[in-house]
């Protein structure tokens, strides 16, 4: 079984892997599909004239500043947009795929912010609507019937919290939790980089290899939104998850490169 979460960035082709995807499902592969869609959002945000903003929390981490428009903005973006992309991309090629969001069978369960401090002008904002969280469990029974069945599942985000609201979550870190929930060979986390770079954004300086031991110099590597990558590396692996790669979305074959071992292997 293997975990795959595709990356939204420009210069991802959605074509080569859903062929790739294709070619390990027609030998036998159980594979599951999970994707984002930040860019996305961004992109129809504009287009709707809601123009997205982005929050700093005093710890310096940069957000999607979630609003309920920027919320239903969100959902379309990712169910609509991305993820149907990326089922017909593989329907195309005879895979019987399958469309679901976090929020279906309560596949992605988490817990939304219920107050966010953002930096505003030096000073310290407290956000209490918005709509964003994580995911904490992750239900597999859903996935494993799809499988069973032959098909293969294209997760999107929502998630969904306790109090049954739809929630823009990681999906990096939803994908970490979902191969663990599977207990996933494999969790690779394809991108628009080769992976994670010891002298960002040289692409020379690809880190290979990461143990857990060396878990907290790959975080002080990461910067950006390549920190979640990471996070979501170390809480796949904790949870028992035996090899994580974050590798390149941009080649050919992306998915077949990362599991020979191109990009960096967590293990
Ligand atoms: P995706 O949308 O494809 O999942 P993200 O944009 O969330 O990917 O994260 C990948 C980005 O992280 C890269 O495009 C790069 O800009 C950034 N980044 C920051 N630090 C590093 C690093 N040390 N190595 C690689 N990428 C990094």
């Amino acid at each position: 079984m293997i975990v795959v979460k595709i990356g939204g960035a420009a210069g991802i082709s959605h074509d080569s892997l859903c062929a790739d995807a294709a070619a390990l499902v027609a030998r036998g592969e159980r594979l599951v599909i999970v994707h984002g869609g930040s860019d996305a959002t961004t992109t129809l945000a504009r287009q709707l004239g809601h123009e997205p903003q982005f929050i700093t929390s005093p710890s310096g981490h940069s957000s999607r500043r979630t609003d309920p428009r920027t919320l239903e903005i969100f959902q379309m973006a990712c169910r609509g947009v991305v993820n149907q992309s990326l089922v017909l991309g593989l329907v195309r090629r005879g895979v019987r795929a399958v469309g679901v969001s976090g929020i279906d069978a309560s596949l992605w369960r988490g817990t939304r912010k219920a107050a966010i401090r953002a930096l505003e002008a030096g000073r310290t904002r407290i956000i209490r609507d918005d709509c964003s969280g994580s995911v904490e469990h992750v239900d597999p029974a859903l996935l494993n019937t799809l499988l069973d069945a032959g098909c293969t599942p294209v997760i999107s985000p929502p998630g969904l919290s306790e109090a049954n609201e739809p929630i823009n979550v990681d999906a990096d870190r939803a994908a970490a939790r979902t191969a663990a929930a599977l207990r996933a060979s494999t969790l690779c986390l394809l991108s628009n980089v080769p992976g994670l770079l010891r002298a960002y954004p040289d692409e020379e300086s690809l880190v290979s290899s990461i143990t857990i031991e060396r878990l907290d110099e790959a975080e002080s590597l990461a910067q950006g939104r390549m920190k979640n990558k990471v996070l979501a590396a170390r809480e796949a692996l904790l949870a028992g998850v035996p090899r994580v790669i974050i590798g390149d979305a941009r080649v050919a074959s992306p998915i077949t490169r990362a599991l020979e071992g191109a990009g960096t292997v967590f293990a």
